[in-house]
């Protein structure tokens, strides 16, 4: 199967493929992509809608206590980290960025609690930057369709960004994160149907095993 067939195929399945994290500013962006580290998109929503309408920006944020903030993100999970790193992320916007989020790739990873993955989504979707963020859905997937051959997140992103032209890279993440959310998961994937059978190394597998 040739990338434009791969590219077409996504592009059938998640016409309107999108981010599913609720933000209205790069700020509120970067803590929704911090808080959903181990946990759903929806719960983070649930969250960021109440902590946002007083906290909604970094010089807001850092008025909080460490406790207090633990104690409103709590339902995220891993919340004594989440809220360590956001408040010193906050800090660092405030005293080094004059409070905005910077759109440089290797500034950005040098923010409290910000890897390569959330400043790939950060360039892609605050600002609309090419950018191809490898979470666990995007790595599974991409292993699975032979387009990566790493389990290292890092390595995989550079394949991704080799195989794929620069102008489908952001879409292409958000669809391959929904395919592999609802579709092709980690145990018990819905192969029925699935237009990627025939480069699929886990379908092959299967049909082997069934043979
Ligand atoms: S055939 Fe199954 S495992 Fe392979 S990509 Fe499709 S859904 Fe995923």
């Amino acid at each position: 199967m040739t990338r434009s067939q791969i590219v077409k195929n996504f592009n059938e399945l998640y016409p309107d493929a999108k981010c599913e994290l609720n933000y209205s500013s790069p700020y509120q962006l970067l803590v929704a992509v911090i808080l959903s580290a181990q946990c759903t998109d929806k719960r983070v929503n649930i969250v960021t809608s109440e902590l946002f309408k007083e906290y909604d920006t970094p010089q807001k944020m850092i008025t909080l206590s460490n406790s207090d903030l633990e104690q409103k993100i709590h339902s995220c999970g891993f919340y004594h980290n989440k809220a360590q790193n956001i408040l010193s992320m906050s800090k660092e916007l405030v005293n080094k960025f004059d409070g905005q989020v910077p759109d440089d790739f290797e500034v950005l990873c040098t923010l409290a609690g910000v890897g390569r993955k959330t400043a790939n989504v950060m360039l892609s979707e605050a600002f609309k930057k090419p950018g191809f963020a490898v979470d666990t859905h995007v790595l599974r997937v991409s292993n699975r369709l032979g387009l990566a051959h790493s389990l290292d997140p890092n390595k995989v992103e550079l394949e991704l960004k080799k195989f794929f032209k620069k102008k489908d890279w952001s879409r292409l993440h958000f669809q391959m994160v929904l395919f592999g959310r609802y579709k092709c998961k980690a145990k018990n994937p819905s192969c029925s149907g699935c237009p990627f059978q025939s480069i699929c190394s886990y379908y092959k597998t299967l049909a082997k095993v069934k043979s």
